[in-house]
């Protein structure tokens, strides 16, 4: 029988493309409950969903940050049967801090870290019941390493990477898999609103520096990196079918192999100098960046053969 599968914040982007990609599947694995927070956002979901809509995929409301809208949703599907769990909605935050007052910041803690632990409160004592489920939490390498200017979202998303990290070992005593999807950048709705909103932005509260450091630097930077290394939501479907059908599915998942070796080097040097060089010198100093990731690609490298050696010694 096809699993159940529940995605947040389906009204746009990765959510949308996730919910149109499991309920198309030709073999039939899946029945969608695409939720969104408001409603009246249906049509472009509906459209893109095509002959699937009432088939093999369903709209419902629920609103990460509202416990009641959360229980009506789950409460309102047969059995209250969620096999399959996509933590998809989240919001960004660019700026310097300064500029951003700490009723916001709450606001991006509310939805990206509060509004998955609402709803994994709310399905997780039936998947332990049935000793079987799926947890998938949309992440992000920004959940894995802080990038300049990103300061709350990242602390938002690293938040949600150590909830899960915590979570993961009763999960699997009880059958149930956890998966972090941690893509790098992805082209949808919320980039834009995030630009838009920083460009139009005031940022007298800080000083000259820091602002042109903002808006020159990082912005133009980041539509670079958007452009050149971006994904689409849809890429991030397909990895989301490949967690969701591989007989152990994993942990961690990152969607753009790009960012693996700089999320390594972290592992590389828990003293933190090398992961801090290499970004410090990618943002300020190009030209020294490759030195410096040379530097990086030799220890790691020293560092892999190292752990050979001691899982070898181990005996495995
Ligand atoms: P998006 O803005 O298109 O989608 C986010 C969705 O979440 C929207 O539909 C929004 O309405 C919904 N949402 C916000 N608050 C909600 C709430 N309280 N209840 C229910 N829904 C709510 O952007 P996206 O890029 O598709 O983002 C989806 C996820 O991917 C987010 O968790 C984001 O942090 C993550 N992510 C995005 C990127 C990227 O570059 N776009 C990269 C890595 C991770």
């Amino acid at each position: 029988p096809p699993r159940t599968v529940l995605i947040t914040g389906c009204s746009s982007g990765i959510g949308l493309a996730m919910a149109v990609k499991l309920a198309a599947d030709e073999e039939h694995r899946f029945k969608v409950i695409a939720t969104m927070r408001d409603l009246k956002k249906k049509a472009k979901l509906e459209s893109a969903a095509g002959s699937a809509l009432g088939q093999t995929l369903q709209i419902k409301q629920l609103d990460v940050c509202d416990e009641k809208s959360i229980q009506d949703c789950v409460n309102s599907i047969p059995e209250r049967q969620i096999d399959i769990l996509v933590n998809n909605a989240g919001v960004g935050m660019v700026g310097p801090i300064e500029c951003q007052n700490i009723e916001e910041m709450k606001g991006v803690f509310e939805t990206n870290f509060f509004g998955v632990v609402r709803m994994i409160k709310e399905v997780l004592p039936d998947m332990k019941r049935r000793r079987s489920g799926h947890i998938v939490v949309v992440s992000s390498v920004m959940g894995l390493q802080g990038i300049m200017f990103n300061d709350i979202y990242t602390a938002s998303k690293f938040a949600v990477e150590g909830f899960c990290e915590s979570l993961i070992f009763q999960a699997l005593k009880f059958n149930i898999f956890v998966s972090l999807i941690e893509p790098g950048p992805v082209v949808t709705d919320f980039e834009m609103k995030v630009y838009d909103e920083a460009i139009r932005g005031d940022y007298s509260k800080t000083d000259p520096e820091t602002a042109d450091m903002f808006t020159n630097l990082y912005l133009k930077n980041c539509r670079a990196v958007f452009s050149s290394l971006g994904q689409t939501p849809e890429e991030i479907a397909e990895h989301l079918l490949r967690v969701l059908t591989t007989e152990r599915p994993p942990f961690r998942h990152q969607t753009n192999t790009v960012y693996t070796p700089i999320t390594a080097l972290k592992h590389a040097d828990p003293s933190g100098e090398l992961g801090t060089d290499v970004f410090y010198k990618m943002v300020f100093q190009y030209e020294a960046l490759l030195h410096a990731s040379l530097k990086a690609i030799k220890l790691l490298r020293w560092k892999a053969q190292k752990l050979q050696q001691g899982v070898r010694m181990l005996g495995f």
